[in-house]
């Protein structure tokens, strides 16, 4: 766990949250300003800054990352008509919090993958 990283607290119950999704190496939470009517956070229990540093030793947990993502979907009842998971990683994708995260969006036609 980082010190100052506010994901680390959530996912370790350091910061009390309601996690709509946890096992041993990941946890979720709902997005503080969700941008779809189901926008999640999954994040690996330990600290990973992001994509960029992300090795061997981190494998199960990056694995986990898609099993929580299906159950995730399912409990909010996307799975079927269709969610997007994104990652952002370093500036010029707009990450803002240093602990990697998988955004799961859904529950309205989610348009373009981009904005052009
Ligand atoms: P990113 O731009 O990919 O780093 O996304 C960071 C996301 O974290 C944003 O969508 C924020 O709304 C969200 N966020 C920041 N702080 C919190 C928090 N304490 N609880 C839940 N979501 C948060
Ligand atoms: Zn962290």
């Amino acid at each position: 766990m980082a010190e100052d990283c506010i994901f680390c607290k959530i996912a370790n119950g350091v910061i009390k949250t309601e996690l709509v999704y946890e096992d041993d190496l990941v946890a979720a939470f709902k997005d503080l300003h969700p941008i779809a009517p189901v926008h999640v956070l999954i994040v690996p229990k330990t600290h990973i800054p992001s994509v960029n540093d992300a090795d061997a030793a981190n494998q199960a947990a990056l694995g986990r990352l898609f099993l929580a993502a299906r159950a995730v979907a399912e409990k909010f009842s996307v799975a079927a008509g269709g969610y997007r998971i994104i990652i952002n990683n370093n500036a010029d994708a707009g990450q803002e919090v240093d602990h990697l995260h998988v955004h799961l969006l859904g529950g309205r036609r989610l348009g373009p993958m981009l904005a052009k």
